[in-house]
C-alpha cells in the first residue's frame, strides 16, 4: 500500500496537543471532568479580553471581512514599530510581519531560512514548535543545554561546542517556556557574542516579555545586539490574554544588506498565506499603546503571581519533587527525583495520571528534554483548582514511588 504521510513529518512532534490530549478528549466524551493543565491559554481559565482591545476589534469587525495587506495592517505594524522603539529595538514597518499568532511566523521564518541539513540551535527544554518547525523545514534541530542547577540558564560552552559549518541560526526563548527563566543582560551578551562570531541569525521568542515576577526585568535580545540580524517574536496570546484572536508579530532588526533574499523570501511566504486574521489585528494598537493591564496580574496580590506562588509551594512539598521558581511566563517545570520516582516512560506516566486522577499535564520529553524526569504544568488555573490538581498529583505520585 502507498504510504501517504510526507516524510517531512517524520521528525515533527508536538506533544502539548498530542496523544495525551486525545485520551483526555475520549475521557471527557465518557463524562469525566478533566482539569487540563497542558496549554497556556488564559481564556480557558477565566482571564478576560482587556476591554480596550475588545472595543477596537468590535468597532472594526464589520469592515474587517476582506483580505488585508499580506504583511499586516499598517496601523498594527506602526504600533509594533513604536512599541519596539520603547524597548530599544529599531525596526520599520517594512520589516514587521503580522501573523496568525507567533506560531505561523515561526514556521515561515524557518521555511524561508533552511535547506535540508542546515542546523539551528534550539534550547532544551524548548517550546516544541521551534524544534518541529526546524524539522518540518528540512533542518536539523540541535539542542543546547539549559542548566537546571544554574536556574535553567543556557550553557554557553555547550552552545559553542555544537556549532558546525551547517549552523545557521540560534533560537532564544526569553522568558522561557517551559522553565520560566528570565535571562540577564550578561547572559544575552554571551549568547549574542556567539552569534556574532559564528555569523548566526538570532531568533528571539519574547512572547512572555511582560509576564515577569518579583524583580525580574526583561531585555530584548535585539536591544543588546543591534548590530546583529535578529528576528524578534511577540504577540497578543499571553501578555494580552487573547490567544484565540491569533495575532503575533515578527520584527526584523539589525543589518539587512546580506539578508535581502531571505527577507524577499519571507515576503513571498507572507503573500502566499494572503494575510493574517484581520479582526484580531485591529486590537494591536490598543494593546501596545495603552496601560499594560498584565501588571495587575503579576505584581504582588495579582492573580498570576499568587497562582505561581501557590503552585510552586505545593508542588515542592511533595517528596522527591523540586522546581526552580519561575521568574516569568505561565508554567512550572518540576523535576521528579529519579531515585524516588524511577520513571522510564514519562508519556506513560502522564497518561496514568490522566486516567487515574483526571489531571492533564505534559511530559518533559515533550519539550525536547532528554530525560524522563520532568513535567510541565500551567499556573493559569485558580488557586482552588491548583490546590485540587496538585493534591491529586501528589496522591498519584505516591503510587509511583520506589519502595
Ligand atoms: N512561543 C512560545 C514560547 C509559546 O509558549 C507559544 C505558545 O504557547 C508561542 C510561541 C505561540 O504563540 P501564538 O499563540 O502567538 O501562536
Amino acid at each position: 500500500m502507498q504510504v501517504i504521510q510526507s516524510s517531512k513529518l517524520a521528525n515533527v512532534c508536538y506533544e502539548i496537543r498530542g496523544p495525551v490530549l486525545e485520551e483526555a478528549t475520549r475521557l471527557e466524551a465518557a463524562g469525566h471532568r478533566i482539569l487540563k493543565l497542558n496549554t497556556g491559554n488564559p481564556a480557558a481559565f477565566g482571564f478576560e479580553c482587556p476591554p480596550e482591545i475588545l472595543e477596537d476589534i468590535l468597532r472594526n469587525v464589520g469592515s474587517a471581512h476582506g483580505y488585508g495587506d499580506a504583511k499586516g495592517l499598517l496601523a498594527a505594524r506602526r504600533a509594533v514599530v513604536m512599541h519596539n522603539q520603547t524597548l530599544g529595538i529599531e525596526t520599520d514597518v517594512e520589516h514587521v510581519f503580522v501573523g496568525n499568532g507567533v506560531s505561523e511566523l515561526i514556521v515561515m521564518a524557518m521555511q524561508g531560512l533552511l535547506d535540508n541539513g542546515d542546523e539551528v540551535l534550539v534550547p532544551a527544554p524548548d517550546y516544541p514548535l521551534w524544534t518541529a518547525a526546524v524539522a518540518l523545514s528540512g533542518g536539523t534541530p540541535v539542542h543546547y543545554v539549559c542548566d537546571e542547577q544554574a536556574d535553567w540558564m543556557p550553557d554557553l560552552a555547550d552552545i559553542e561546542a555544537k556549532i558546525t559549518d551547517r549552523t545557521k541560526a540560534i533560537v532564544i526563548i526569553n522568558p522561557n517556556n517551559p522553565t520560566g527563566a528570565v535571562y540577564s543582560d550578561d547572559l544575552l551578551r554571551g549568547l549574542t557574542d556567539i552569534a556574532r562570531r559564528h555569523n548566526l541569525l538570532v531568533c528571539s521568542d519574547e512572547i512572555y516579555d511582560k509576564i515577569l515576577y518579583e524583580d525580574a526585568t526583561h531585555t530584548p535580545t535585539a536591544a543588546i545586539a543591534p548590530d546583529l540580524l535578529t528576528l524578534t517574536f511577540n504577540g497578543m496570546s499571553k501578555s494580552y490574554r487573547v490567544a484565540g484572536y491569533r495575532v503575533g508579530w515578527m520584527s526584523i532588526s539589525g543589518p539587512k544588506a546580506h539578508a535581502d533574499s531571505y527577507i524577499e523570501g519571507l515576503n513571498i511566504l507572507a503573500n502566499m498565506r494572503l494575510c493574517a486574521n484581520m479582526p484580531g489585528q485591529h486590537g494591536v494598537v490598543a494593546a501596545l499603546s495603552g496601560r499594560q493591564s498584565i501588571q495587575d496580574l503579576v505584581l504582588p496580590g495579582g492573580r498570576l503571581r499568587e497562582q505561581r506562588d501557590v503552585a510552586h509551594e505545593l508542588l515542592t512539598r511533595i517528596p522527591g519533587v523540586s522546581c526552580v521558581k519561575p521568574k516569568g511566563a505561565l508554567y512550572l517545570f518540576p523535576r521528579l527525583d529519579p531515585k524516588v520516582y524511577p520513571i522510564k516512560d514519562d508519556r506513560r506516566m502522564v497518561l496514568d495520571l490522566l486516567r487515574r486522577e483526571k489531571i492533564m499535564v505534559v511530559q518533559g520529553t515533550g519539550f525536547n528534554w532528554p530525560d524522563t524526569d520532568h513535567f510541565r504544568i500551567v499556573t493559569l488555573p485558580s488557586v482552588t483548582d491548583l490546590r485540587d490538581a496538585i493534591g491529586r498529583i501528589g496522591r498519584f505520585l505516591e503510587t509511583y514511588r520506589q519502595n
